[in-house]
């Protein structure tokens, strides 16, 4: 009946082609990340790291990973605009939301959604150095090496941890959207083409 079909419009998951990584996955894979974070931060008693998410398509994968980090620490947001709304980066972006906390001598750790071209996380890095953060490193849930244009550098120590190398298609879920949908499906898909073209 009109009810039914008007609902099945409505399914999100519908619009999915196919599933890259399931929730099980990802949670598997975010408690190993976790834990590895803990090890390494362990021993840098005098400052716990900040963990500072890429509004807004960090937002999950930065509330699953704190929740497994066992040590203290705290979290703020930056918010940068690059995307319009369409699957391609136009390049320049923009710091439209600054962090709450001061880094100066703090461990930062960025939490990314995706890293694809590079471009976001070198102006954000660089930005961490300008605030004086004593070392910058990188959490993304997702990575696509194969799109990369900018090697960013790490500051100080470091580190770089990614959830999954990712194949080179627009991804969807779990935080990722396409015009500001599909972040809340709780896995990663590839999105049916007739829906972005
Ligand atoms: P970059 O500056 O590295 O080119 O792009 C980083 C941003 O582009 C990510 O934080 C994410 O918002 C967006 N992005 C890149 N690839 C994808 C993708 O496959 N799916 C979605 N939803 N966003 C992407
Ligand atoms: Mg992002
Ligand atoms: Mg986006």
């Amino acid at each position: 009946d009109l009810q039914n079909s008007q609902q099945m419009e409505m399914d999100i998951n519908n619009d999915i082609e196919r599933i890259l990584y399931s929730s099980q996955e990802i949670s598997e894979r975010v408690k190993e990340l976790a834990s590895q974070i803990t090890k390494d931060f362990d021993h840098k008693p005098s400052s716990f790291p900040v963990l500072v998410g890429v509004a807004t398509g960090a937002f999950l994968f930065l509330a699953d990973l704190v929740r497994k980090i066992n040590l203290p620490i705290t979290v703020d947001f930056v918010r940068v605009e690059s995307y319009a709304s369409g699957t391609v980066s136009n390049g320049k972006p923009i710091i439209s939301s600054d962090l709450k906390c001061d880094v100066i001598g703090n461990h930062v750790i960025l939490v990314e959604d995706i890293v694809d071209t590079g471009n976001t996380l070198s102006c954000l890095i660089a930005h961490l150095k300008t605030k004086g953060a004593s070392s910058v490193s990188v959490c993304t849930f997702l990575d696509k090496p194969s799109r990369r244009k900018i090697d960013f550098e790490l500051v100080g120590k470091g580190k770089y941890y990614c959830g999954f190398e990712c194949p080179d298609e627009f991804v969807v879920g779990y935080g990722l959207d396409f015009a500001e949908m599909y972040r809340n499906l709780p896995f990663v898909g590839v999105l049916k083409p007739h829906i972005y073209k």
